[in-house]
């Protein structure tokens, strides 16, 4: 049998077939033990490849070499694959993986480069988030987000325009978090939770529309665990990439991207 593994900063995705079936799991990176521990279980006489950057540590917990695959390359074939298999034709696009942090690639056929990346990515919605709120559950901190407003934290164009025609778009974010020095109340968690996910969402989003337009493509395909149980990054990164004039797509299973490419050069 095979493994796909991608070993990130954060979790240890896993892609193989069961019963015929492309199945997935995952485990925390900070628990790299119990993921060694589940390989030479579950996949003992298996070929396995692995990406990611934990990709040594888990081979030194695992106390053998296995096949490697550069990260980038695992990424873009993965999500090559779920994109074909999701019913969609589209081969030129960006691809933006949110991650830990976020990393940006030109995809054309089977062509890709990174075009860039950010700092500001699924850390920091975790990072912020307990800073702010001392709430460190990633489910709880976006179910909690989903209930957030964010009308007295973040300041729109329009709350500047005041009543004037603004230049651009309104609705736009002019500042996050802008609003908390001139607004009048104190604001609550789940308003601060929900504009921390509007700076990762509009960030990695106005990143990805400026490298769509150097790129010359219409179509982002937006990837990484930052997307799973968070309806609201979804929302945001959706809405707001159609406003500045791109077209989305929030990949299925996109977070097992990695875990698939390795797999499927095994
Ligand atoms: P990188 O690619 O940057 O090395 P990674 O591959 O580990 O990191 P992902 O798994 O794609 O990154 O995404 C990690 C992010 O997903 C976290 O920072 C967090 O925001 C979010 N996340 C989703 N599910 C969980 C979870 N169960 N535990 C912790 N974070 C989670
Ligand atoms: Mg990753």
């Amino acid at each position: 049998s095979y493994l796909g593994i991608d070993a990130g900063g954060t979790l240890v995705k896993f892609a193989f077939y069961h019963k015929g079936i492309l199945t997935f799991h995952k485990i925390p990176s900070a628990h790299m033990s119990a993921a060694a521990a589940w390989i030479t279980e579950q996949f003992s006489g298996a070929q396995l490849c692995v990406t990611g950057g934990k990709s040594k540590l888990l081979q030194s917990y695992l106390g053998r070499e296995m096949q490697e695959m550069v990260e980038f390359e695992a990424t873009c074939s993965g999500a090559a694959y779920l994109l074909k298999e999701q019913g969609t034709n589209e081969s030129s696009y960006v691809l933006t993986n949110v991650g830990t942090g976020t990393s940006i690639h030109f995809v054309q056929g089977e062509e890709h480069s990174r075009v860039g990346g950010t700092g500001v990515g699924g850390g920091t919605l975790m990072g912020l988030s307990y800073l702010l709120t001392g709430h460190s559950d990633y489910r709880q901190i976006m179910s909690l987000s989903r209930e957030g407003d964010r009308a007295n934290i973040d300041l729109k164009v329009s709350h500047i325009y005041e009543g004037a025609e603004p230049p651009i778009p309104g609705e736009l974010t002019a500042s996050n978090f802008g609003r908390v020095l001139q607004g009048s109340d104190s604001s609550r968690d789940a308003d601060k939770l929900a504009c921390v996910v509007g700076l990762v969402g509009e960030t990695v989003t106005t990143m990805s529309v400026l490298a769509a337009g150097k790129c010359g493509v219409a179509t982002v395909v937006y990837i990484g665990s930052s997307f799973v149980d968070n309806d609201l990054l979804r929302e945001i990164v959706l809405r707001y990439t159609v406003l500045r004039g791109a077209q989305p797509i929030v990949l299925a299973n996109g977070e097992f991207s990695g875990a698939i490419g390795a797999l499927r050069s095994v």
